[in-house]
């Protein structure tokens, strides 16, 4: 998911949210949502779609206030219904607040049915449901919101960034690993914005000001910006397969652009696993820009192999395998004039399923190529995510099953090799990274109930 947070009297706050959402649409095209705090109350708007097809002009003209937050949804936790789009609006007694959540909670079932006892109703299944009524129910009883953020995030376990709204005021906060990502900018005249990644904050002329730090809460309202340290932080561990797959590439990351980032592991992959070929192409976008980085480090020319229909959505959200194997024929195409006759090396982000590589070495074969190379710039995913990317349960997970000869030969390559750990480390910024979708080292506990099924 994708969440976005600002706050500027005297500028017109749901319209700046809508852009900031529209930079962050990759993170989600499950639903939208907007939610404006006007100094009096809270006003959510959200629907299904992508923001384009949800807000019109005069639906963000509608939403006049001084604070507001926004957020993309991509499905890890619940059903894809209008319910679970956010903002979440908590409502208890005369606490009104709106929550924008990017995450996985691994105990929020445990924290619902609490809730559900002691009267809090609920309108879905999600876990971003249940910190929002978390939150607003520790506001209600202690009078104080910074209370019930903090309370809150005593309880709940998991990897989340959130922006919250109230009438009056924005809230920032990450977990105490750091796991999702989140970060503060500032405009020229004192407002101040919140977003997933800093390509939000270039959109409306936000300049960057550092990170929210794993465990802070920032507040910001007529009193300015207000930083505490909600909970202590833990071992820093920020997820690596935003900098592989996720993020946009003109995002910036501790100084360095996620795109210079996949170059780089594109170059250690070219030093782990190289090939002798014609052309080297990237699976179009993640695989861009290792492709050409591999390309680079060999010598050898870096083309366009497969053109991208830029109108359809990424393919992951859709549900069934058959609409999955649609999906990306409906989404890439192989240019035969630069791949027929040629050896290629393709480069590509990850192999989850497998569905996608095998299609596109099937396409290129199809359109001439003698030879097809797939390198991988990132390890090989063994293990499900839970804490915010939906990498599909451990037994959909081919390299859980099957070694890399085995997956070469279902994706019908004439090779196949994946980045290392190290090499990808190398590569990143030196913070401390999630990596258990690689090695099953998961930094937050999985309690069993919410793993169960999931593991093989
Ligand atoms: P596979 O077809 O092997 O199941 O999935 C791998 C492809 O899906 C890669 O091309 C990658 O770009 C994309 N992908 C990998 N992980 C995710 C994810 O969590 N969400 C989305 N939307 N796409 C993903
Ligand atoms: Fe990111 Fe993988 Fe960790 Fe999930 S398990 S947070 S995808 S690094
Ligand atoms: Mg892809």
């Amino acid at each position: 998911c994708g969440v976005f947070g600002i706050w500027a009297p005297g500028r017109d706050v749901a319209r700046l949210t809508y852009f900031g959402l529209r930079a962050l649409q990759h993170r989600g095209q499950d639903s939208a949502g907007i939610a404006v705090g006007d100094g009096q109350t809270v006003l959510v708007r959200k629907d299904l779609g992508l923001c384009g097809q949800i807000f019109s002009d005069a639906d963000l003209a509608a939403m006049p206030g001084k604070v507001a937050v926004g957020h993309v949804r991509y499905g890890t936790s619940g059903a894809r219904s209008w319910e679970a789009a956010q903002p979440h609006l908590s409502t208890i007694g005369d606490v009104i607040i709106a929550l924008a959540h990017n995450g996985t909670l691994v105990n929020s079932d445990k924290l619902r049915l609490e809730l559900i006892r002691l009267g809090v109703p609920f309108l879905s299944d999600t876990d971003s449901e249940v910190a929002a009524k978390l939150i607003g129910y520790f506001t209600e009883q202690t009078s104080h919101i910074r209370e019930g953020i903090r309370n809150a995030m005593e309880m709940i376990e998991g990897g989340y960034a959130m922006a919250l709204v109230r009438e009056n005021a924005l809230y920032a906060f990450r977990d105490p690993h750091g796991i999702r990502p989140l970060v503060l900018g500032k405009l020229d005249d004192d407002s101040w914005v919140v977003a997933s990644e800093t390509c939000a904050l270039d959109i409306i002329g936000a300049k960057f000001q550092r990170q929210v730090r794993p465990g802070e809460v920032i507040r910001i309202s007529d009193d300015g910006v207000v930083s505490e340290q909600a909970v202590e932080p833990r071992a820093c561990a920020t997820c690596i397969f935003e900098h592989v797959y996720f993020a946009r590439p003109d995002s910036v990351v501790n100084g360095r652009s996620v795109y210079s980032m996949r170059y780089e592991m594109g170059r250690q992959l070219a030093r782990e696993a190289p090939a002798d070929v014609d052309l080297v192409i990237g699976v179009p976008d993640s695989g861009l820009p290792p492709a050409e980085g591999f390309a680079h480090e060999l010598g050898l020319p870096f083309g366009e192999g497969l053109i991208k229909n830029r109108y359809v959505a990424r393919t992951f959200i859709a549900p069934t395998q058959e609409m999955r194997e649609m999906g990306v024929r409906m989404k890439l195409n192989a240019l035969p004039d630069n791949v027929e006759g040629k050896r290629i090396v393709m480069v590509d982000d990850s192999i989850v399923r497998g569905t996608t590589s095998k299609q596109i070495v099937r396409m290129l074969k199809e359109a001439g190529a003698k030879e097809v190379h797939v390198r991988i710039n990132c390890p090989e995913v063994k293990w499900p995510c839970f804490y915010g990317i939906d990498t599909a349960v451990q037994s959909q997970l081919i390299s859980a099953r099957k070694d890399p000869e085995e997956v070469c030969d279902f994706i019908g390559a004439d090779s196949l090799a994946f980045l290392s750990l190290e090499g990808l480390l190398r590569s990143v910024p030196t913070d401390g990274y999630c990596d258990a979708c690689y090695t099953g080292r998961y930094p937050v506990e999985i309690p069993p109930a919410f793993s169960a099924g999931k593991f093989l």
